[in-house]
């Protein structure tokens, strides 16, 4: 498995203003392609994180962004089945990102996270929106560039894979020195979503959410997502969940042939099962636990059980990106791809 485009640095822009504003050592490191996975929640990002992650070379991360407070509340456990603290990979990690010139507590992390990025800036220029959050989060970008820096050296991996979801944080990801980012914006029928979403499965750390709030939550991130589309150059591949579970071998091949990674073997990947093994993911859904031979089978509930109503609700808000994805307007007449 080769990465062609692994020995490419990151855009000119940010390798620029990396390597003059970073008084961490930024200048200069390995590189570090990260496949970044943006979508909405319970659109099948871990299931497709813990699939990549199987790859040669690749290694599943999850949702990195979320370490700082989900990934260490108690109870919260990593793919490997400690808490992350105890994890023989994001406690190194964590002692990495808290040590050091320019060391951050979680607290921190998880503020600018919330704070680094703010959207309006994108509307302008790139360009004006680099040197912006440079200036305002250097610390914290330095901070991510450790915690990818360190799971590369830990794991040797070539490809990290961060299935984070959060189309804004994958945005700031192309800021960092000598990290190649290639997106997969992972799509799922949002009356699909927004069905599960209304399931309580609060004892799996899964809330339950309103039809029409999710709904209305889905268009807002699949808007920020295409705005930001538009504002980086950069590889991206759209794929939908459905598509993934009915053919996950063209799915997978389409996604690493757009990232530029050729010879990768998917023998793990049969025509509806995955062999998991396990992992380091970390927040992300449940499934996260799943390991050996696992059955892909599409959850299609919501064409028979969610109430009318609610499908249309859904249908109405969502219904220009319904469109554009190729989904039916009327349950149960979908065709994947294949
Ligand atoms: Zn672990």
């Amino acid at each position: 498995m080769t990465t062609s485009r692994q020995e490419a640095s990151s855009s000119l822009t940010t390798g620029e203003v990396g390597a003059r504003s970073s008084p961490g050592g930024l200048a200069g490191p390995p590189p570090v392609t990260i496949i970044y996975i943006e979508g909405f929640g319970r659109s099948g990002t871990t299931l497709l994180d813990a699939m990549l992650g199987q790859v040669e070379g690749f290694c599943s991360l999850g949702e990195t962004a979320y370490l700082w407070d989900r990934g260490l509340t108690p109870g919260e456990r990593c793919g490997c089945g400690a808490p992350a603290a105890r994890c023989p990979l994001w406690s190194e990690v964590l002692d990495a990102v808290q040590t050091g010139a320019h060391s951050m507590l979680p607290e921190q992390m998880t503020y600018w996270r919330d704070h680094a990025f703010r959207l309006r800036e994108t509307a302008a220029a790139p360009r004006v929106f680099d040197v912006r959050v440079m200036a305002r989060a250097e610390r914290y970008l330095t901070a991510l560039s450790h915690v990818y820096r360190t799971v590369a050296a830990m794991t040797g991996a070539d490809v990290l894979v961060d299935s984070s979801k959060s189309a804004r944080h994958g945005h700031m990801l192309h800021l960092l020195p000598r990290v190649t980012v290639h997106t997969v914006h992972l799509v799922r029928d949002p009356r699909a979503v927004a069905f599960s979403w209304q399931r309580d499965r609060a004892d799996e750390g899964l809330p339950a959410r309103p039809v029409g709030r999710n709904a209305k939550a889905w268009t807002f991130e699949e808007a920020v997502a295409e705005m930001l589309r538009a504002q980086r150059r950069g590889t991206r591949s759209v794929v939908r969940y459905e598509d993934l579970i009915a053919a996950p071998v063209p799915v997978l091949r389409k996604i690493l042939r757009e990232a530029g990674i050729d010879g990768a073997k998917l023998d793990f990947v049969g025509d509806s099962s995955v062999r998991l093994e396990p992992n380091h993911i970390v927040c992300g859904n449940p499934s996260r636990f799943r390991t050996g031979l696992v059955t892909l089978s599409l959850d299609a509930e919501w064409e028979t059980a969610m109430d009318r109503r609610q499908v249309a609700a859904v249908t109405a808000v969502c219904l220009p990106w319904i469109v554009r994805y190729g989904y039916p307007i009327r349950a149960g007449r979908f065709q994947p791809l294949s």
